[in-house]
């Protein structure tokens, strides 16, 4: 082998920094050193040999040839088969065969192959610099194309894991596109996670990694960068023991998150160009991994949360169900004795009752929401009357509102406000909401509750606690009743949860008071099977205003 350096270095044509490199291969020392020094002059690198078994050791090795030039007969092995074995290495290698027979069987089969180009010797040297010139131009040309090809082929790739969400998928989609592209014959792919890793796919299924392996893995996560390693048994299919490996980690946000391993025998590795192709490969799998790995954890805590509200509504229905039979036998015997006794035992069942009543209260709730769950509720529409519906839930509060020293004010329309509605249904809202305005309302406040008819609802830019249905559109008239208090108010940021079942503002001040954070809820689902709309005005420290609309059907 001789190398031959160039005496004035021309610019790679595949847009790399080095030199174009040419290997020459002629059975005869002498054109090699002619062609060698043509080239050299010309700006290339050359190296040359007479021997085409030295050639294709040449052509495997480490250093990368753009173009060979070879005799056409040689001792041993034809140029042709020569261009075969180069081309097996680098599909984009650019050929030239040298022959003083230029036959029309070699030009056929020459193109057959794909080979760039054919000069007869003898030949000017002029000749060969432009044949050399023309076919690596080609090769640049032919370069781009599989270039782009390849990018395809990744592109095609890559939008298949980004769109994966399950990761033993998306991990089998990494490994059997690279080992389609290396050639590889079986590969891993191990995922890690809090240190941890664990196989996530293998194919064929029943290899399996041997001790050494496990070195391969620790080094591609430690060094983060694809390696090839050899020498040593890594992994065994069935009777086939693998010798070599080329691993790539997978990485995310600057964490390496899994490994993928190819093996095979040493003169498998895939090539320089193969590997960067599937270290892109695993650049697009190590984020969409990540994607499927939180998506899995998102998938189970959203799993967890449902279990929850399961587990919450059978508490409700189950609560609900057992607390009423003992519940009524309370307050039946308590009433009894309420009536029939006289002194501290007359006070005593009055305190009964009353706390009988706040339970009963709060079962009621739940008996509501359950029912509104299976759609049990039945709605009874009657006449309703505003003022009465207003009286009806201020006299529940009566107590409360005298001992708070709260002022409280009602608005009525001058016309008696009569419309079709469920009674019962919503005295029960306004006595929540009238609930919540005392309880959150400090000493000597102010409640005002006030009821009209208005044509369009809601106002804009309020925010609306029901959603918006067709009818909340069409409907022409409104029956609107407002509960307004100058309480602790409410924060924007928690105006949207406190409509949620068991939700409660986590505060001291409302800490102070009793409740089960299941009244607005009953609130917002009653509305809703009555055709209404419910929306909060509120500001922290400013007191609230909750509203309930509902459809105008005059009674
Ligand atoms: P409860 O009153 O039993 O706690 P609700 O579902 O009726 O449950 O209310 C949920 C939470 O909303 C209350 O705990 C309170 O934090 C807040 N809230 C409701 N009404 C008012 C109000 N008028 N002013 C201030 N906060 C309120």
């Amino acid at each position: 082998m001789n190398d031959v350096a160039p005496q004035q270095p021309r610019p790679s044509l595949n847009g790399t920094a080095s030199v174009p490199h040419i290997l020459v291969v002629d059975d005869e020392q002498h054109m090699c050193d002619i062609c060698a020094r043509t080239l050299r002059r010309s700006g290339y690198a050359a190296t040359t040999t007479s021997d085409p078994a030295e050639a294709v050791r040449l052509l495997s090795g480490e250093q990368r040839f753009d173009l060979l030039l070879t005799d056409i007969k040689m001792p041993g092995m034809s140029g042709l088969d020569l261009a075969y074995a180069a081309r097996e290495h680098d599909p984009s290698i650019a050929i030239i065969i040298m022959t003083g027979f230029a036959s029309f069987e070699n030009i056929h089969q020459s193109v057959q192959r794909g080979i760039a180009d054919f000069l007869s010797k003898p030949f000017e040297l002029e000749q060969l610099q432009a044949s050399v010139e023309q076919a690596l131009a080609k090769r640049a040309l032919l370069r781009e194309n599989l270039r782009l090809r390849s990018l395809e082929k990744l592109l095609d790739v890559s939008e298949q894991l980004t769109t994966t969400l399950e990761p033993s998928e998306l991990a089998s989609k990494l490994l059997h596109s690279a080992l389609q592209q290396s050639g590889c014959r079986a590969g891993f792919v191990l995922g890690i996670q809090d240190g941890a890793s664990e196989f996530i796919a293998v194919w064929p299924t029943d290899a399996v990694f041997l001790e050494a392996g496990n070195a391969v893995v620790q080094r591609a996560v430690d060094e983060r960068q694809s390696l090839v390693i050899g020498g040593q048994p890594l992994c065994q299919d069935g009777e086939h023991v693998f010798n070599a490996a080329f691993a790539a980690a997978l990485q995310a946000h600057g964490e390496v998150n899994g490994v993928l391993v190819l093996c095979d025998e040493a003169t498998q590795m895939p090539l320089p160009s193969v590997q960067e192709e599937i270290v892109l490969l695993t650049n697009y799998a190590g984020a969409a991994l990540r994607n499927a790995l939180l998506h899995q954890q998102l998938s189970a805590a959203y799993q967890r949360l449902q279990d929850l509200d399961r587990l919450k509504s059978e508490f409700i229905a189950i609560a609900s169900h057992e607390l009423r039979t003992p519940l009524s036998i309370v307050l039946g015997y308590g009433l009894m004795i309420r009536d029939r006794s006289a002194g501290d035992e007359h006070e005593y069942a009055k305190r009964v009752m009353e706390g009988g009543q706040r339970i009963k209260e709060i079962v009621d709730d739940m008996v509501s929401l359950r029912y509104l769950d299976t759609g049990e509720t039945q709605v009874a529409l009657q006449p309703c009357a505003a003022d009465e519906l207003i009286a009806g839930a201020v006299e529940r509060m009566q107590f409360a509102i005298a001992e708070r020293q709260l002022q409280l004010d009602t608005e009525l329309p001058q016309q008696p406000l009569i419309f079709k509605s469920d009674h019962e249904k919503v005295t029960l809202i306004l006595s929540h909401l009238l609930s919540n305005a005392v309880k959150f309302t400090p000493r000597g406040g102010q409640i005002s509750m006030r009821a009209s008819v208005q044509s369009s609802v809601p106002p804009v830019g309020v925010y609306v606690v029901t959603p918006i249905q067709p009818h909340t559109l069409s409907a022409t008239k409104w029956v609107v009743l407002e509960v307004q208090d100058t309480g602790i108010g409410i924060s924007e940021q928690e105006q949207s949860r406190i409509f949620e079942r068991f939700y409660q503002v986590a505060s001291s001040l409302t800490r102070d008071h009793g409740g089960t954070g299941l009244g607005l809820a009953v609130v917002r689902e009653l509305a809703l099977v009555l055709g209404g709309v419910v929306w909060l005005t509120s500001q922290a420290q400013h007191g609230s205003t909750f509203t309930l609309a509902l459809p105008y059907l005059p009674g």
